[in-house]
């Protein structure tokens, strides 16, 4: 039984395990409950997955603003994976980082989403920091495991480019790093949120 019964909306995602992993996936975040969250799979160049605000006039009003996931129908550095072929914990880890982002987006107004979007753009050390609470967030939502396997597969997966394995690695958390948090949430005793499993 999911926490909640919310119901993404689907954009262009015709493959039916995708949406139900990515509804499974969100049903553990109830602070996302009560806003239209979308998920939709559009040509991206440079990124694979990403998550931000939808720009409307909801936009401006922080309690109002909807959110999407976007992801990209290959791999950004694969030209032949395709994501719903991907195995469903580096999914499911991939889509609890990206609800990490958007949870992180939540309390900003809308100055502070646009101060947040150049300071990703403009300052790695910026970047990092937004990478790394996106995986903490996820990680004290119950998906450390999954959040390891998505590491896993991008550093070991052998057709990845070095260029972006070096930007894995300045950028984000390592699988080391993860299970260091992993063991500060179990320390602090906090059982997840979440009875179902
Ligand atoms: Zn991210």
């Amino acid at each position: 039984m999911p926490l909640t019964d919310h119901t993404p909306v689907y954009q262009n995602v015709q493959s039916e395990h995708l949406r139900a992993w990515f509804a499974e996936t969100l049903s553990h975040y109830p602070e996302l409950l009560d806003r239209p969250i979308y998920l939709r799979k559009i040509s991206m160049r440079y990124s694979t997955m990403r998550a931000q605000p939808v720009i409307n006039w909801r936009f401006f009003r922080r309690k109002y603003r909807h959110y999407r996931v976007d992801f990209s129908n290959h791999l950004e550095v694969t030209a032949h994976v395709k994501v719903r072929e991907l195995p469903r914990d580096v999914v499911v880890g991939w889509f609890a980082h990206e609800l990490g982002h958007i949870v992180d987006y939540l309390d900003r107004p809308w100055r502070g989403m646009i101060a947040f979007g150049l300071g990703y753009a403009l300052w790695s050390r910026y970047m990092r920091e937004a990478e790394r609470r996106a995986d903490s967030i996820a990680v004290d939502h119950g998906f450390g495991s999954e959040i390891i396997a998505t590491k896993h597969y991008l550093m070991e997966h052998a057709t990845l480019p070095r260029h972006y394995k070096k930007r894995l690695k300045k950028y984000y958390l390592s699988a080391d790093e993860i299970e260091a948090l992993i063991t500060a949430y179990e320390e602090r005793g906090e059982m997840p949120d979440i009875v179902d499993i």
